[in-house]
C-alpha cells in the first residue's frame, strides 16, 4: 500500500526549474544594480529572538499581533522564544548593533531571503515569501533617501516594469509631531466612533495611525475630513520632506504625494514611500520604505538615522511575467554530449564523452556541457539534445575512438566535422563564441 504523501505547508511555495531561471536573472540584476550603488550584502539569521520583533516592530501591528511564527526553542534550557523573521531590517540592526558597525558610522547594505508572515494565501501573499532590501544608516539627509527611490526606478527599468510602477510618498514627520497629531486624531475618530469598524475602533487607541491605511471604503470617507498629517508635521520634517521632492523633481521622477501613506510598521518618521502597481490586483504594493531615525536606539544601539526599503520578490516576478510573457527560459545546453557505449580497445566511450565534458567545461566555465547516460541509441539521444535546445553535439562512437576522434555537430544547420580529441574543446570554443 502506497504511503500517504507528505505536501508542502500551505503558502509556502516550491520554485521549480521552469521558473528558478527567471529567479535567478532577476537577482543578478538587482545585485548588479546594488552593487553599481557601492552597497553590500549583509546575511542575518532566519531565525531571531521574538523580543526583537516585538521590539522593533511594535506591538500594535499586524506582523506582532497576528503574522509571527513563533515558538520555544527546545534544547535551551530557558525556553527561550524564538520567531521566524517577518522582516529583515530588525535583524539587520540587530547585526548592526552587535558588531559595532553603526553608530558613528556610514554603512549602505542590502540583504536577500526569506520572511514568514502566517497571513490568509493568496496571490502575490504568502507565508515564506522573499524580500530584497536595502539599509543605509548615518546619513540624514533627504539626499540619500532620494538615492534609494532612483535605485528602485533604476531597477524597474532594468526589468522592464517601469510603465507599471508609480510611487507614492508622504512624510509622516517626527515622533513628538505625530504624538500630538495622534491627539488630534483620536479626538476626531471618537466622534465618528459608530461608523468605524472594530479593527479600527480597537487600533484607534492603540495605534491610531494604522486607522489611517484602512482597507474598508466607509472608514476611509470618514477620514475624508479628519485632521491632516501634513499639518502637524514638525519644521525639520517639513525641510527633509520639501529637499526630499526637490531632489525627486530635479531627476525627473514623478511621484504622489499620499497622504494616507503610513506604512505597515510602527518605526518609521519623516520620509515614507511605496511603489505600486494596478498590474497585480489587491497586493498591488511592491516595494516599501522610508526613515526610520529611531530604531537604531530603540534596540539598544547609540541613536543612528536609518533610512531602508524592502522589496517582496514574488510579487516583483509576479509583475514582470504579468506584463512581459515572452519570457524566454533560457535553460538551454549548449554541449551534449552523446556516445556509444560501447568498449573499443578498453576505453569506454561514454567516459570518454565524460572526460572530455570536463575539458570543454575548463575552457568554457559558462557554458552549459551535458553529458548523456543510459540508453545507447543514437537517435534518441539526438531527440534528448534538440529537447534540451542543444547547439552542438559532441559523439563518440567505436570508429571515433579507433581514430583518437570526436565528431562535433551543430544541430541547427547539420554541419558536422571529425576533429582530435585533444582539439574538441577548442572547436567547440570557436564555434560558440564565434556565433
Ligand atoms: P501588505 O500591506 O501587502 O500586507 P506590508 O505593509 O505588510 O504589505 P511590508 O512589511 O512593508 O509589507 O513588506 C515589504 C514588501 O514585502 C511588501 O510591499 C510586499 O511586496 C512584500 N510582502 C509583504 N508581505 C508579503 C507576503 N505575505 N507575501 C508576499 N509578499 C509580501
Ligand atoms: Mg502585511
Amino acid at each position: 500500500m502506497a504511503e500517504k504523501k507528505i505536501q508542502a505547508i500551505r503558502g509556502m511555495n516550491d520554485l521549480l526549474p521552469t521558473e528558478s531561471y527567471l529567479w535567478q536573472q532577476v537577482e543578478k540584476t538587482v545585485k548588479t544594480i546594488l552593487n553599481s550603488y557601492g552597497y553590500n550584502e549583509i546575511r542575518t539569521p532566519i531565525v531571531e529572538a521574538t523580543g526583537l520583533f516585538q521590539r522593533a516592530v511594535g506591538e500594535v501591528t499586524d506582523i506582532v499581533e497576528k503574522e509571527m511564527y513563533t515558538f520555544n526553542a527546545r534544547n535551551d534550557k530557558d525556553k527561550e522564544s524564538l520567531t521566524l523573521r517577518p522582516e529583515l531590517t530588525a535583524g539587520c540592526v540587530r547585526a548592526g548593533i552587535e558588531h559595532g558597525l553603526l553608530y558613528n558610522q556610514e554603512q549602505r547594505l542590502w540583504y536577500f531571503g526569506p520572511a514568514f508572515r502566517y497571513e490568509k494565501p493568496q496571490k502575490g501573499r504568502y507565508r515564506q515569501f522573499h524580500q530584497f532590501g536595502v539599509e543605509v544608516f548615518g546619513i540624514e539627509g533627504p539626499d540619500i533617501d532620494a538615492e534609494l527611490i532612483l535605485l528602485t526606478a533604476r531597477l524597474w527599468q532594468a526589468l522592464g516594469i517601469a510603465e507599471h510602477t508609480s510611487l507614492e510618498l508622504n512624510s509622516i514627520g517626527s515622533l513628538e509631531a505625530r504624538a500630538d497629531y495622534k491627539k488630534a486624531l483620536v479626538a476626531y475618530l471618537e466622534e465618528h466612533k459608530d461608523a468605524l469598524d472594530e479593527d479600527c475602533k480597537r487600533r484607534m487607541y492603540s495605534n491610531p495611525l494604522r486607522v489611517l491605511d484602512s482597507k474598508n471604503a466607509d472608514v476611509q470617507t470618514i477620514l475624508n475630513n479628519a485632521p491632516k498629517l501634513f499639518d502637524y508635521l514638525d519644521a525639520e520634517s517639513k525641510t527633509h520632506f520639501a529637499g526630499l521632492c526637490q531632489l525627486l523633481d530635479s531627476a525627473g521622477i514623478k511621484y504622489k504625494i499620499n497622504q494616507r501613506l503610513v506604512r505597515g510598521l510602527d518605526y518609521y518618521n519623516r520620509t515614507v514611500f511605496e511603489w505600486v502597481t494596478s498590474s497585480l490586483g489587491a497586493q498591488g504594493t511592491v516595494c516599501g520604505g522610508g526613515r526610520y531615525d529611531g530604531l537604531v536606539s530603540q534596540l539598544g544601539g547609540q541613536a543612528t538615522p536609518g533610512v531602508g526599503f524592502a522589496i517582496g520578490a514574488e510579487r516583483l516576478i509576479l509583475l514582470i511575467q504579468t506584463v512581459n510573457n515572452q519570457l524566454e527560459n533560457d535553460n538551454n545546453i549548449d554541449v551534449y554530449m552523446i556516445s556509444s557505449g560501447e568498449l573499443v580497445n578498453g576505453q569506454n566511450t561514454t567516459a570518454i564523452a565524460q572526460q572530455l565534458a570536463e575539458r570543454i567545461r575548463d575552457i568554457m566555465p559558462n557554458k552549459r556541457i551535458m553529458t548523456h547516460y543510459g540508453s545507447t541509441n543514437f537517435k534518441k539521444q539526438f531527440s534528448k539534445a534538440d529537447k534540451y535546445g542543444a547547439k552542438l553535439a559532441v559523439i563518440i562512437g567505436g570508429n571515433e575512438v579507433l581514430e583518437n576522434k570526436a565528431m562535433i555537430k551543430e544541430l541547427q544547420t547539420g554541419n558536422q566535422y571529425a576533429i582530435e580529441q585533444d582539439l574538441v574543446a577548442q572547436k567547440c570554443l570557436e564555434i560558440l563564441e564565434g556565433e
